[in-house]
């Protein structure tokens, strides 16, 4: 059983104008026995802070931080019972992987037979049994974060730490190892919390999302990392709560047209400013009506607004720019006259010549709306 509770969290470094950095501001979250939650942000928006916040390894400037109930602001990091997994997994290399693994176990005077008994466990579930005897100079990358996750089962703590553990993989062992983790957390049933800059590790791995992003305090000048949003994978993707939210998870990423909405004897349209040519009729509806002549943005995901093979009443034409044969799929790059976009299709159109005028369906009950002046996804 383990709850993580954040509230108000900030961490502030001494310096600027001001003579105060926010690296994190009033972070809130409230994560429920056995959750993977992700935080997921560009570089510098705070993920790791946050996260060495939890671990004890940095103080924690203002806030509160609860571990099932108890407060930890000022409890040492080994008290915490929680356990790390770096991006710079640093196993100790004149040790075996078996020494590596009890290491920490012997540190706290773990009797011997309990040592044995949780590394062989840890060592089975990661499929180590084989490589116990080895030094970390005869392993593989994949196998070397094998054993960086293995310390930290064997600890058997009540919160799991990732910080972009598979960062320094292989594309195809991050997708490998990505899986792993995911068995792991089935299997070990505990809270975990892992950090990331890949939005496809957030979507695939995470039960909750939290998306961050740096954003400029006026007043200082200054980046600060904020949360921009929190929730599962699929309502993040379906109902991104802005305009960043929307353009950073999703690839390739949603499309965006400026225009405006307005009410025409063939129902509603959106028009792109000019000199776009983008006509969209949409659905009626009271809260799409209410945005009527206001200055927008569009935002469409490549999947919702597809090659027509012919005019339909939902369509708009662009110019073909390029086209990209993905293999399982092909991607269409094309202009409308004011704004580029990505058409996601199914396998075929190699033979589209680019330069050609084409017509391109769009999902209407997928398009977004959002304000341009607060960047808030509007209700439509
Ligand atoms: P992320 O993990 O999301 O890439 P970090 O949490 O590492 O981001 O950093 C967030 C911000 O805090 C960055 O702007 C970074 O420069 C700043 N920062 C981190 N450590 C310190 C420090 N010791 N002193 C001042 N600023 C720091
Ligand atoms: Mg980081």
């Amino acid at each position: 059983m383990a709850t993580v509770s954040l509230q108000n969290l900030y961490k502030t470094y001494p310096g600027g104008k001001t003579g105060e950095v926010t690296a994190v501001r009033d972070f809130n979250l409230e994560i429920a026995d056995r959750e993977f939650i992700v935080f997921v942000g560009p570089s510098g928006c705070g993920k790791s802070t946050t996260l060495r916040m939890i671990a004890g390894l940095e103080s924690i400037s203002r806030g509160e931080l609860c571990i099932d109930g108890v407060r930890m602001n000022d409890t040492p990091p080994k008290d915490r019972d929680i356990a790390m997994v770096f991006q710079n997994y640093a196993l100790y290399p004149h040790l075996t992987v078996f020494e590596n693994l009890a290491f920490g176990l012997k540190l706290r005077k773990t009797p011997k037979d309990e040592i044995q008994r949780r590394v062989a466990a840890a060592a089975e579930i990661l499929g180590l049994g084989q490589l116990l005897d080895r030094t970390p100079k005869a392993l593989s990358g994949g196998q070397c974060q094998r054993v960086a996750v293995g310390r930290a089962i064997v600890r058997q703590p009540k919160v799991f730490l990732f910080d972009e553990p598979l960062s320094n993989l292989d594309a195809k062992m991050r997708v490998q190892m990505r899986a792993e983790i995911i068995k792991l957390h089935r299997r070990l049933q505990a809270t975990m919390i892992y950090v990331t800059h890949d939005q496809i590790e957030a979507m695939t791995m995470g039960t909750r999302i939290v998306v961050m992003d740096a954003v400029l305090n006026p007043a200082t000048g200054l980046k600060e990392g904020i949360v921009q949003q929190i929730d599962t994978p699929l309502k993040i993707y379906h109902e991104p709560a802005n305009l960043f939210v929307a353009g950073f998870l999703g690839s390739p990423p949603m499309n965006f047209f400026k225009g405006t909405l307005h009410q025409e004897p063939s129902g509603l349209v959106f028009r792109e400013n000019a000199p776009g040519t983008l006509v969209l009729p949409l659905p009626e509806r009271p809260a799409t009506t209410a945005h009527l002549g206001r200055e927008l943005i569009l935002g469409l995901r490549p999947e919702n607004c597809r090659l027509a093979g012919h005019s339909t009443a939902t369509d708009f034409q662009a110019t073909l720019e390029m086209v990209e044969p993905m293999g399982s799929e092909t991607y269409l790059y094309a202009h409308t006259g004011a704004h580029a976009f990505i058409s996601k299709n199914p396998v075929g159109h190699e033979s589209l010549a680019p330069g050609t005028r084409q017509h391109f369906h769009i999902d209407a009950e997928r398009a977004h709306f959002f304000d341009p002046a607060t960047q808030l996804r509007l209700p439509v």
